[in-house]
C-alpha cells in the first residue's frame, strides 16, 4: 500500500489506475470504516481499478473546536487496517497540504437539504464536508466513492452535490455496520464511560420503534415526541431530534408512505449520537 501525504504525490499513486474507487474517512477505523474499504477492494477484484482510501480529520467541518480536539487519532492502526483489508493507496495529507491559505477560500454550499438537522444544529458543518468532499473528488478523479448510509444527510448532500456540479463520479452508499447490541459503530463510541456504553443503544431502539408504530398507525409527531421522552428518561442528557422524513429531500414526511427514514441525533454523557432506520412501508 502507497501512503501519500501530499497532492502530487496521492495524484501519482491513481495516475495509472484504468478506475479510481475513493473511501474518504477521518480515520479512527472501526468496523463501519472497513465496510466501505473492504466493499471497494470488492469491486476492484471484480472489475479492476485502484482503491484509495483517505484519512483526513477536516476542520471546517468540525462547528465545536473541543470535539476537534477529542477526535480520536490512530494514524498507525489505521495504516495497518487499510493495508490489511487491502488499500493501494492511503492519503493521509497534513491541514495545511488541504488548506495552504488557512482556510479554504472558495466553498461548495449545499442548499436546502443542509439546512435542517445536522445542519441546524451545526452550522458550517455540511459546508466543510461538502467542500473537502468536492476537493478530494478533484485530488483523485475517482470513478466511484464510498460513504455509509450511517451519516444519511451526509449521503444525500453529496449526492445533491454530484448531481448539481456534474461529478462523472457513481456512488455507493453502504449499509450502517452495527455493534451486537444495535449501537451504530462510530468513532466518537470511544468517547462514552462504559455506563454511557450500555445505554447507547437506546437510540437506535428508539428509531426502531418510531418506524414501527408509525407503519401501524400512529401519529407521526407523537411517535417522535414519545421517543425522544423515552431517551431523556434513559439517561440521554439531550435529544436534538428524533424526525419522520423523506430519505431524498430529508423533509418531513406529513403522512406514511414510501420513503421514508427516521433519523435522529441525542447526546449522552456529552457524546452526540446520530443513527437513522428506514421505515419499512409496504403498499
Ligand atoms: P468518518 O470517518 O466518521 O467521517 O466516516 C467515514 C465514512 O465511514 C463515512 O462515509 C461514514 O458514513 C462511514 N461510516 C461511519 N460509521 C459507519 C458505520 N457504522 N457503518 C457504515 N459506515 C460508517
Amino acid at each position: 500500500m502507497v501512503i501519500a501525504r501530499t497532492v502530487i504525490d496521492a495524484r501519482d499513486a491513481v495516475a495509472h489506475a484504468n478506475r479510481v474507487l475513493l473511501v474518504p474517512t477521518m480515520g479512527a477505523f472501526h468496523e463501519g470504516h472497513l465496510s466501505l474499504i473492504r466493499t471497494a477492494v470488492a469491486d476492484r477484484k471484480a472489475e479492476g481499478g485502484v482503491v484509495a482510501v483517505t484519512l483526513f480529520v477536516n476542520p471546517a467541518q468540525f462547528n465545536d473546536p473541543r470535539d476537534l480536539e477529542a477526535y480520536p487519532r490512530d494514524e498507525g492502526r489505521d495504516i495497518r487496517l487499510a493495508e490489511e483489508c487491502g488499500a493501494d493507496v492511503l492519503f493521509v495529507p497534513t491541514v495545511a497540504e488541504i488548506y495552504p491559505h488557512g482556510e479554504a477560500r472558495t466553498t461548495v454550499v449545499p442548499a436546502r437539504i443542509a439546512s435542517r438537522w445536522e445542519g441546524e444544529r451545526r452550522p458550517g458543518h455540511f459546508v466543510g464536508v461538502a467542500t473537502v468532499v468536492a476537493k478530494l473528488f478533484h485530488i483523485f478523479l475517482p470513478d466511484v466513492a464510498y460513504f455509509g448510509e450511517k451519516d444519511w444527510q451526509q449521503c444525500r448532500v453529496i449526492a445533491e452535490m454530484v448531481e448539481d456540479l456534474n461529478f462523472p463520479i457513481w456512488l455507493r452508499f453502504c449499509p450502517t455496520v452495527r455493534e451486537e447490541d444495535g449501537l451504530a459503530m462510530s468513532s466518537r463510541n470511544a468517547r462514552l464511560s462504559k455506563v454511557a456504553r450500555l445505554k447507547a443503544p437506546a437510540l437506535y431502539r428508539a428509531l426502531l420503534g418510531v418506524a414501527r408504530s408509525v407503519t401501524e398507525g400512529e401519529v407521526i409527531d407523537s411517535a417522535c415526541r414519545d421517543a425522544a421522552e423515552v431517551l431523556l428518561r434513559q439517561g440521554f442528557g439531550s435529544v436534538d431530534y428524533v424526525a419522520v422524513v423523506d430519505e431524498v429531500t430529508l423533509e418531513p414526511a406529513a403522512s406514511v408512505g414510501p420513503g421514508l427514514r427516521v433519523i435522529g441525533a441525542a447526546t449522552l454523557e456529552g457524546v452526540r449520537l446520530i443513527d437513522n432506520v428506514s421505515v419499512d412501508y409496504s403498499v
